[in-house]
Order: structure tokens, then C-alpha cells, then sequence
């Protein structure tokens, strides 16, 4: 899939680049639930509104924690490919904000306590 760029607003990740640079990135697509898809699209602070069909983000704004497969790729010494359903993008991101950041905190203690409850 060379041509895949990020949608993020600063983000100059392409898989053609990527690739040449030896850089593990992927391209997520944007989220089916149409709540937690509108909330990708605001985090990738484009001026103009975008269609996010067949538009995608790249891995380096979700933090580890995002992702459904972390204890299964760093058993297998591979890459994370699953986001969770609910996965935000937090990493990379243009002009972010205060409340992001605070949401951000409130979501990680609950990942915390999951993943505690995950692992035993
Ligand atoms: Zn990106």
C-alpha cells in the first residue's frame, strides 16, 4: 500500500517513506463507531473538515497502552497490530490541550487496573 499517508495535521508519516527508512509504522483506519470516530477525526486538528473514509493514522500516536495485542507481541517479539475499540490517538498530536491531557490520565488508570486484571 505505498501512497498511505497520516491524517494527523502535522504528521508527515507515509508507508513509502516508512518503508525506505526501515521505521515499523502502521495505518490504522478510522474506528466504525461513529462516537469514537468523530473523536479520531477532532485529535487529527485539520482545518477542514475531512472525509475520514479510507483515510488512516498512523502507529505513532497510540501510546502501548492502546492496543488489544500488547502482552501477545511482546511474547512474540512483534509489532502491536490491534488497536482496542476504543483506542484514542494521544501521541504526535498538534496544539494539544489540556483536556486531552486530563482525559488521557482518567483513561490510563482505568487501562492500568484492566491490564492488572488481564494479566493474572
Ligand atoms: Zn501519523
Amino acid at each position: 500500500m505505498t501512497g498511505t499517508i497520516c491524517s494527523v495535521a502535522n504528521c508527515k508519516s507515509n508507508h513509502a517513506k516508512a518503508k525506505k527508512d526501515g521505521e515499523i509504522i502502521r495505518f490504522f483506519t478510522f474506528p466504525r463507531s461513529p462516537l469514537t470516530r468523530k473523536q479520531w477525526v477532532r485529535l487529527c486538528h485539520r482545518k477542514n473538515n475531512f472525509n475520514p473514509l479510507n483515510k488512516r493514522i498512523c502507529s505513532k500516536h497510540f501510546d502501548s497502552n492502546q492496543f488489544e495485542d500488547l502482552i501477545h507481541a511482546k511474547l512474540t517479539n512483534s509489532v502491536c497490530s490491534k488497536l482496542k475499540k476504543t483506542a484514542l490517538p494521544t501521541l504526535f498530536l498538534p496544539n494539544k490541550t489540556e483536556k486531552v491531557n486530563s482525559e488521557r490520565n482518567k483513561r490510563y488508570e482505568v487501562r492500568q487496573r484492566k491490564e492488572i486484571v488481564s494479566i493474572f
